[in-house]
């Protein structure tokens, strides 16, 4: 499932190509993904141009000159890919958009659970999906206050409150065990027991495995696009991640890296350095 790194490395791809560029055609070849697709989103699209994109938590929002906005959500198999329209389309493209520049863009989604709304560009922070999402991980409200402020009252684990949208945005189940093994915060701690000192290490460590990972996605592809013309997703170095009895980098704890599961999903982290 793509994380906030493949969404920031998708748009920034897709930025090469769409910035300034007008859509010359808009295919929809299926109504819905997760949602139906806006019934107007061809005649909205078509002949406009991008003036700018962003990010807002795991949306992207392409805006256009004439007020409106794309909003996409990747879900969890997603998948955006450049090329020159030359190739035979690939099971699973179920829209293709086509620029003044000659490039061809397919959203390939086999599991559907993605998305697209059209919506008015002074109105995106509005959206239903968008109006409740807490703050930015890399925004600078997202400091030691903050987190502590939003944690305070919480008695759940500070693994699932990190991975709480209305807390902090993007931090998805690899990053969370990331993040937490960095801050040397055990994932099962109570979120209320933390310190200010304590979601301080945390913020940074958040911040520095999101950022590392982006980085990582522009050293590895050329402007964040793969060889395939696959954009956003490239090969990660996880601490702990998926690394259950291997090693621990920070210590030589016995059996290495712990894995447990916390909401339905894995953690993994070390017994001995996170407390
Ligand atoms: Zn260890």
């Amino acid at each position: 499932m793509p994380e906030l790194p493949e969404v920031e490395t998708t748009l920034r791809g897709l930025e090469k190509v769409l910035l300034n560029r007008t859509l010359l055609s808009v295919e929809i070849r299926r109504k819905d993904l997760r949602f139906p697709l806006p019934a107007d989103m061809h005649k909205t699209l078509i002949h406009q141009r991008i003036t700018s994109m962003e990010r807002r938590a795991k949306y992207m929002l392409v805006h256009f000159a004439h007020g409106q906005t794309l909003l996409i959500h990747l879900g969890m198999s997603g998948r955006m890919t450049i090329d020159d329209g030359v190739e035979p389309l690939a099971p699973h493209d179920h829209v293709i958009f086509k620029t003044d520049g000659g490039q061809r863009i397919r959203y390939n989604d086999a599991r559907r659970f993605g998305m697209m709304d059209i919506v008015a560009t002074a109105k995106t922070a509005q959206h239903k999906l968008l109006k409740n999402l807490g703050v930015e991980p890399l925004g600078h409200a997202f400091t030691a206050a903050t987190l502590h402020t939003k944690i305070q009252n919480k008695k759940i684990a500070i693994k699932l409150a990190i991975m709480d949208q209305a807390v902090v945005v993007g931090v998805g189940n690899i990053y969370a065990s990331e993040a937490l093994y960095g801050a040397g915060i055990n994932p099962m701690r109570s979120a209320n027991t933390l310190n200010q000192n304590e979601c301080k290490k945390l913020v940074s460590a958040i911040q520095s495995v999101l950022k590392r990972a982006i980085e990582k996605g522009g050293s590895t592809l050329r402007d964040y696009v793969q060889s395939d013309g696959e954009l956003g997703y490239f090969q990660h170095e996880f601490a702990v991640y998926g690394r259950s009895g291997l090693p621990c980098k920070n210590c030589t704890c016995e059996g290495g890296i712990q894995k447990i599961t916390q909401g339905g999903r894995s953690t993994f982290f070390c017994a001995v350095t996170q407390v």
